[in-house]
């Protein structure tokens, strides 16, 4: 009897250890089609925001352009205006999504310099004053009078805190009021963005910076925007070992955003970078644009030519170097992906063409992960650019 049982159970142990293996092997069949998923939704991400690159370099530049005309009709104004507006609206956009989708493939950069954080601060506040005040709002800026100094990326800090305030500014109702202020405690400073805004429950707080959150309360008062500006700022925040926060006391009662920064642990000014004197103005030169991207090419040449350079374009490496020898360009601006050699080969042999060995060498890229940076210098280039180009960026490289 007492067999029968001990037989009967090993049965049943043995089809119960059966029925949890083939749910243990369902679940990870599920969980690898989830992984597989969510790859390829990073990948398709990563796709979009590169293809949507390409073609707002030439737009953009095509509004700068239109924006230095004096049109007397001011229909003509009026569009340049919104030109101009709505692809730095769009560039701003693709931008956040190249950079979560670097967030995602582990491969975001950042620059850590030794910087005051109060200036960079009054920085970025002064960037969005202009349009919070379109919008209707008061900024009120609470920054202390002396330097804080953190080991950081100053643009990455800029851009952590033009998101915050551009949301302030998105979900507070016209006449809202928004406060930036920064305070120190021992070992970390804390920036803290204030509205007046539409609030947020309680229950939504503990997910909103998450990827692709977006709060059905925000919905009506959004300006477009994809859901991924408070994952970015999260994202960056952490990279520098801070941590980020969020309170509101409800519906219509405003928010406060936090970004803790580990303080340098060094609180005096570099001296290499302390003094940043006034911009210098770029002597003449002769550049080269190399770029099958006709648009792109043209357009940034129009712009260095009314900065008074001579700038000439060509399509191919092929056309590039006997442009070399006929142009005696100083600088060089090389689009990586030609049509017929590519724009490393280029570099190379544009730098053994007699008499050319010191000419400037720019790289320019849809791609800007480590590996092409490092294939850029091997190959002779002094700078490495993204697209779209961010004309200032390249004048300042034209001393
Ligand atoms: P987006 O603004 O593009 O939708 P974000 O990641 O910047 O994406 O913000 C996610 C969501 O968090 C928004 O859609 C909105 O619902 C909510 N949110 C962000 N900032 C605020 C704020 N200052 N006040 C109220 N809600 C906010």
């Amino acid at each position: 009897m007492l067999v029968m049982d001990r037989h009967k159970y090993e049965q049943e142990l043995l089809r119960v250890r059966q029925q949890v293996q083939r749910a243990l092997d369902e679940k990870s069949v599920v969980e690898t089609a989830l992984r597989d998923a969510d790859r390829r939704k990073d990948e398709f991400v990563a796709t979009i925001a590169h293809e949507l690159r390409n073609p707002l370099a030439p737009i953009q530049a095509a509004a700068r352009l239109f924006g230095l005309q004096n049109f007397s009709d001011p229909r003509l104004a009026w569009s340049s205006r919104v030109l101009g507006r709505q692809a730095r609206q769009l560039a701003r956009l693709v931008d956040d999504l190249l950079d979560i989708s670097r967030v995602a493939e582990g491969k975001l950069e950042i620059k850590i310099e030794h910087v005051n954080l109060t200036l960079v601060l009054r920085q970025a506040s002064d960037v969005s004053r202009g349009m919070l005040q379109k919008a209707g709002h008061r900024l009120i800026v609470d920054l202390p009078d002396h330097a804080l100094f953190v080991d950081a990326d100053p643009g990455r800090l800029i851009q952590i805190v033009e998101n915050l305030l551009t949301n302030a500014a998105k979900y507070t109702p016209p006449g809202g009021k928004i406060s930036l202020s920064l305070i120190r405690d021992e070992l970390t400073a804390t920036i803290a963005v204030r509205d007046s805004g539409i609030g947020i429950a309680e229950a939504d707080l503990p997910s909103i910076f998450g990827i692709f959150t977006q709060l059905p309360s925000g919905a009506s008062r959004s300006q477009g925007g994809l859901g991924i500006g408070l994952s970015l700022v999260r994202a960056l925040t952490e990279r520098h070992g801070g941590e980020v926060g969020v309170t509101s006391e409800g519906a219509n009662k405003g928010s406060e955003f936090t970004v803790r920064l580990p303080l340098s642990p060094v609180q005096t000014a570099n001296p290499d970078t302390a003094a940043d004197g006034p911009a210098k103005r770029s002597r003449p030169h002769r550049v080269l644009i190399v770029d099958d991207n006709e648009d792109a090419a043209l357009s940034l040449a129009t712009l260095l030519d009314i900065d008074g350079h001579e700038a000439r374009t060509v399509p191919n490496g092929t056309k590039a170097l006997e442009t070399i020898s006929d142009l005696w360009p100083d600088v060089v601006v090389i689009d990586i992906s030609l049509p017929d050699m590519s724009g490393y080969d280029l570099a190379r042999l544009s730098r053994k063409t007699v008499g050319m060995a010191d000419m400037l060498l720019i790289a320019l890229t849809g791609r800007s992960q480590a590996d092409d940076r490092r294939a850029a210098l091997d190959a002779g280039f002094q700078h490495f650019l993204t697209k779209p180009v961010n004309y200032e960026a390249l004048l300042g490289l034209l001393l």
